[in-house]
């Protein structure tokens, strides 16, 4: 008999699970619903965390405060009715222990105001329940335990693969199930060999953290891990592979910039000492040195790519200002590009008082100003091009204004991306590049996400004479709030009232922004109250920001169009309303927009009286002011995953993105990346085709090759 051919271990992965012993038709049928249909599809679904279930609990229960484990008999179940409210109750659930041997008194689990769970539980059912025992006036009880119900027949799986062990859990959607995706993990990964995957990552080295791991390895106990140790370290390795593959597409991406041929700007000072000396103030130290570490980039022949990173208030449009008169001093023409109008008009403004006084021509350049002409007018009379152009992203279509362009400043960042850079490229134009942002980013994280930029941090605010009060509050107390603005006005000041994005949807969020104008326009008669929101048009939303920078509107209704940039120092107050929608980043952000003239600013956050999360989570706003502090909560709160899914706006959210709080982890995955790109710069071994897909930005995250 002829031998079989040998089955490479990816074919056995690609196997579809109907093949897969063990599996039960319901099981399989549940989760190719889902589209979970091979071996490496529900490998993928790696478990969002475990449960210690090592240890089952033999035959008592033991109020505690550590969680613990038990396989028992549903006695008795009922819904404990309470008040007169509709639909509310208890539901509740006597349980034994399941060992015939079982004493003493029987355990209550209890579902708080939860009836419904009557559907799921029933007497004579066998469940594994985990979670802490209580002493409740004599009484045991277990509040809203972990449960799941075995079914007879599959009793000995239920010991050995859901509990005895340390048991994966799993994030579930549509017709998923704990225990189906528990058993087509355990029986799939049974079917395979030791080897059933290609690693990603080069061979660790032989000593070391890594020694002995591979990916397979990394699925297998990821999924059931051997020891409590051993399933950290598979998460750490299987981390280390996707940050090895974002590092090779930022260090790849480094390397092309480089590469891409750039010129020494180099100025004489001229322009720069005379804007200095013009200033009502003297740059702070910080300020200072970032302007110094720019031109040092620019003075280079290399092209630069850095990033000037800055919380609100810090003063990066000066420092903005300073290098694009540098690249002019050396004849070159800079553009600065802002990712709204509004901000793009506050920028120009700042060019014409600051720059035109310098002898220079300032271009404004925005979508809506282009359409009627009118752009061109800031032509000068002879027709000589703009010293600066200062636009939203619509002046990189516009080649004719672009001419032997030096250097390109891209406000906020985190809305235009890296693809303007790539697009400049495309067009031939290879300019020194400065990004700014304001969301403040601890190191680890834009070495992951700017890892192909410099980056210089203003670590310093200018002016520490104003102080933000700011203040959680219950909703119910809006009058007063209107009273004290009302007092702010008549002082000569002005406010803003926030209202949140809902749903991501403009037009409700526009909708909760214009139920908010009629209630303030009526709680502030006869005071003249604006509204701005991202469903007007562009030279809307400037026509309402000149009425309120000029003073004839003094309390403006806005949702977060006004989140990043806007600078009006004479408004003083910021009442945020459903403050508990946003992230503290965000707060942070928002507040920003005051406390920026002399006076002392205050900033209110409104919650529902009952939102007792939100009130804690929002306190730290009442605390600091400091953005990194802020962002460094935020990121303890919510993770990585969530603060970076803003920042990084079209990538896929990180996997393991809490794991990049480990510095080590993420210069290791570089130092991977950066000795694969020497040895191999276009990725073209064999062995790195897949990575090359990747790298070379032809897919845009790394989910399949993950899989
Ligand atoms: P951001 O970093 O948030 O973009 P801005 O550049 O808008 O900050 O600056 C905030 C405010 O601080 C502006 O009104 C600006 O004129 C002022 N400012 C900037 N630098 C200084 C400084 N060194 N001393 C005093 N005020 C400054
Ligand atoms: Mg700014």
């Amino acid at each position: 008999m002829p031998s079989l051919p040998a089955v490479a271990a990816e074919t056995l992965l690609q196997r579809p699970l109907d093949g897969v012993a063990g599996l039960t038709p319901a099981v399989v049928r549940s989760l190719v619903k889902e589209g979970v249909e091979t071996i490496a599809d529900v490998l993928a679904l790696l478990p969002f965390r475990h449960e210690d279930r090592q240890r089952m609990e033999g035959q008592t229960f033991q109020p505690s405060e550590a969680p613990s484990c038990h396989h028992v008999l549903v006695m008795k179940t009922g819904v404990k009715f309470f008040g007169s409210r509709r639909g509310g109750g208890n539901f509740e659930a006597v349980v034994q222990h399941t060992d015939a041997n079982a004493l003493g008194q029987p355990l209550t689990l209890r579902w708080w105001n939860m009836p419904f769970m009557a559907r799921a539980i029933a007497e004579g059912q066998e469940l594994i329940i985990h979670g802490k025992i209580k002493d409740w006036k004599g009484r045991l009880s277990m509040d809203h335990p972990e449960y799941e119900v075995i079914k007879g027949d599959e009793d000995d799986e239920a010991v050995t693969i859901h509990a005895g062990r340390i048991t994966p859990i799993y994030r579930l959607r549509g017709s998923l199930t704990q225990k189906g995706v528990r058993l087509a993990a355990w029986h799939g990964l049974r079917a395979l060999p030791e080897h059933f995957v290609e690693d990603i990552l080069p061979p660790p080295k032989t000593e070391g953290e890594f020694a002995g791991w591979n990916r397979s390895r990394g699925l297998r106990e990821a999924h059931f891990p051997s020891s409590l140790e051993s399933l950290e370290q598979a998460r750490r390795y299987l981390a280390l592979e996707e940050f090895y593959l974002y590092q090779l597409r930022v260090v790849r991406r480094r390397r092309d910039v480089l590469a891409s041929g750039g010129r020494s700007l180099k100025g004489d000072g001229r322009l720069l000492s005379a804007f200095l000396q013009a200033l009502p103030f003297s740059l702070t130290e910080a300020q200072a040195r970032c302007v110094k570490e720019i031109a040092g980039d620019m003075a280079s022949n290399a092209p630069m790519n850095r990033l000037l990173h800055g919380d609100v208030g810090s003063g990066k449009t000066v420092v903005a200002f300073a290098s694009m008169l540098t690249a002019v001093e050396a004849g070159a023409q800079a553009a600065l590009m802002a990712p709204t109008q509004i901000l793009a008009e506050q920028h120009a403004r700042n060019a014409r008082k600051w720059l035109e006084p310098l002898g220079l021509r300032v271009a404004l350049l925005t979508g809506s100003k282009k359409e009627d002409g009118s752009g061109m007018e800031l032509f000068g009379a002879n027709g000589d091009r703009p010293h600066v152009l200062i636009g939203t992203h619509a002046l990189l279509h516009d080649a004719s204004l672009v001419h032997d362009l030096g250097l390109v400043v891209i406000d906020e960042q985190h809305k235009f991306g890296v693809a303007q850079r790539a697009k400049l490229i495309q067009q031939g134009i290879t300019p020194d590049v400065l990004v700014m942002t304001a969301t403040p980013i601890p190191r680890t994280l834009t070495l992951t996400i700017y890892g192909d930029l410099d980056v210089s941090t203003i670590d310093q605010r200018p002016q520490q004479g104003t102080k933000i009060v700011t203040k959680v509050r219950p909703k119910t107390k809006m009058d007063e709030a209107a009273k004290f603005l009302r007092e702010q006005i008549e002082g000569g000041r002005q406010g803003y009232l926030v209202y949140p994005l809902i749903e991501e949807s403009e037009k409700l969020d526009a909708g909760a922004a214009t139920k908010g104008h009629e209630q303030w326009s009526k709680l502030l008669k006869p005071l003249n109250v604006g509204l701005l929101h991202g469903r007007m048009s562009a030279d809307e939303k400037e026509a309402v920001m000149k009425t309120f920078r000029d003073g004839a509107v003094t309390a403006l209704v806005s949702t977060t169009v006004i989140e990043v940039g806007v600078d009006v120092p004479n408004a003083t107050v910021m009442y945020i309303h459903d403050a508990g929608r946003f992230g503290l980043a965000q707060l942070h952000q928002l507040r920003g927009r005051i406390g920026r003239g002399a006076h002392s600013s205050f900033c209110v956050l409104f919650v529902d009286e009952k939102d007792e999360e939100a009130k804690e989570r929002l306190a730290i706003m009442e605390e600091t002011s400091d953005g990194f502090k802020i962002a460094e909560e935020d990121l303890k709160r919510r993770g990585p995953g969530n603060v970076l899914g803003h920042a990084q706006s079209g990538q896929a959210p990180l996997r393991f993105a809490e794991l990049l709080a480990d510095t080590r982890l993420v210069r290791l995955a570089r130092a991977i990346a950066e000795r694969t790109l020497d040895e191999d710069p276009t990725l073209s071994k064999p062995e790195h085709v897949k990575l090359r897909e990747f790298a070379f930005e032809a897919r845009e995250t790394p989910k399949e090759m993950l899989q």
